[in-house]
């Protein structure tokens, strides 16, 4: 049984290729399917049998099969390191400018929190461009290259510039040729982690063209471990982990929908014509379904283990006085800013030890100097204020001089009542604390939350 593109393609394609005038491929090698359908497409390839000579087999998001359960729904937000390798020609073609790649990097993340089209699934996975490169110096994410031979997608550009591949994602732009818009060489169940073929290729035509924005997010499903939809080109779907996409939740189809019509029928049922994994136009793709997310999560915590870090959620307002400490009482956030997902842990610290305290919030923010009272804080809220002083939810900052507490976001204080979040709100907020002896207290600064 044939689940994946495979190495004899090769044959096929180039035949396919002359049928059709394009030029023959003469870079890295990509699939059959796509250059005689449309100009412009994805190619990867990827070789069955090639996935488990890792050290750790990680088989809940193996190469073959895909067992991933809700233990991989969102949680966490996951935050990764990109940077992209301009590589030009001494003409100056595929100098794209900065702020296309800038552009194309927000596109990504609107692609994977569900944003796309106002639809679509969030995956819980945010990119950033690098800050540092692997020396620890400064840098901007974005590196350039001028090399003739290198820009036509030949030659050792990958290991001359790549950097840490285990550490950073490796985005290069040139010339892809042969009517791709972009191709990942192996996934990493493929064994591609660490090595130089651990990298994403985009045509630099297509970074700079709006109707291929969402390619990318195409590249990046299969760097994080997803097949096309209609992987292994049939039907066959008895055993849905292990067959076709191993995807459960996205529908057989036998070959790239290509064109935005609804309900195509190649396989009797409709075919999943807005999955980023399947080949569309940007008119109507928007999404990866709950299990490719669950696959990509999965991918990055067994696969690419030194890929990604947890992003800290929040955004940080308004003024604190400093406390007993001498410190300025700081508000943090990790977790999900999923609102359905309710995993998101509050932390308080930079706080004198030994001390109790509660987080408060509200909608709205504001700003009370001293605490309206005996506090030598400021509040930083305004509106309907809400005391987490439930039980469970006094805490004490103990030795270190901070305090956590998982809030749940399906009963918020809010005034005298309770609240549940929702998607798209805004939530703001703080700790108060005691502050040393007698009724002495304080406010640590604010952190403004907007759920998704
Ligand atoms: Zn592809």
């Amino acid at each position: 049984m044939q689940l994946r593109e495979t190495p004899l393609w090769t044959i096929t394609v180039a035949s396919a290729l002359m049928a059709t005038g394009v030029a023959q491929q003469t870079g890295p090698a990509y699939d059959p399917q796509l250059a005689p359908l449309r100009s412009m497409r994805c190619g990867c390839n990827v070789h069955p049998g090639q996935g488990s000579h890792l050290a750790f087999s990680p088989s809940d998001c193996a190469f073959s099969t895909n067992l991933t359960t809700s233990e991989y729904d969102p949680g966490v937000l996951y935050e990764i390191n990109v940077v992209v390798h301009v590589i030009s020609n001494s003409m100056t073609a595929g100098a794209i400018s900065d702020q296309d790649i800038i552009e194309q990097i927000e596109r990504l993340n609107e692609d994977f929190s569900g944003q796309t089209l106002g639809q679509g699934n969030n995956a819980g996975i945010r990119f950033r461009f690098a800050t540092e490169d692997p020396s620890g110096a400064p840098t901007n994410g974005i590196t350039r290259t001028v090399n003739d031979v290198w820009f036509q997608d030949v030659g050792g550009y990958a290991s001359a510039l790549s950097w840490d591949s285990r550490r950073y994602m490796n985005v290069f732009t040139l010339d892809v040729g042969g009517g791709l818009t972009g191709y990942v060489p192996n996934v990493p169940q493929g064994g591609a982690v660490g090595s130089t073929s651990d990298r994403i290729v985009m045509d630099y035509e297509a970074i700079n063209d709006s109707e291929f924005k969402w390619v990318l997010a195409h590249e990046v499903g299969h760097y994080l471990g997803l097949f096309h939809t209609w992987s292994g080109n049939t039907c066959s779907n008895t055993i849905c982990h292990a067959q076709g996409d191993l995807i459960c939740d996205t529908a057989p189809h036998r070959d790239p929908t290509q064109i935005c019509t609804v309900n195509q029928f190649s396989c009797s049922v409709v075919e999943p014509s807005h999955n980023f994994m399947n080949y569309l136009d940007i008119t109507c793709v928007y999404e990866f379904t709950p299990v490719q997310i669950q696959r990509m999560r999965c991918t990055l915590e067994n696969w690419r283990s030194s890929l990604a870090t947890i992003a800290d959620v929040g955004v940080s307002y308004c003024q604190a006085t400093p406390n007993s400490s001498g410190m300025i009482g700081r508000m943090s956030a990790t977790g999900s800013p999923v609102a359905s997902a309710n995993s998101l842990t509050m932390t308080a610290s930079s706080l004198p030890p030994n001390q109790f305290g509660i987080f408060v919030t509200s909608r709205d923010q504001g700003f009370v100097p001293g605490g309206g009272g005996t506090s030598n804080g400021n509040i930083c809220l305004g509106g309907l204020i809400g005391r987490l002083n439930r039980p469970g939810e006094i805490k004490a900052t103990g030795p270190t001089g901070e305090f956590t507490l998982l809030i749940d976001l399906t009963g918020l204080p809010q005034g005298n009542g309770v609240a549940s979040v929702a998607m798209g709100e805004t939530w703001n907020f703080q700790a108060w604390h005691r502050d040393g002896v007698g009724l002495g207290s304080n406010f640590t600064e604010g952190l403004e939350v907007v759920f998704q």
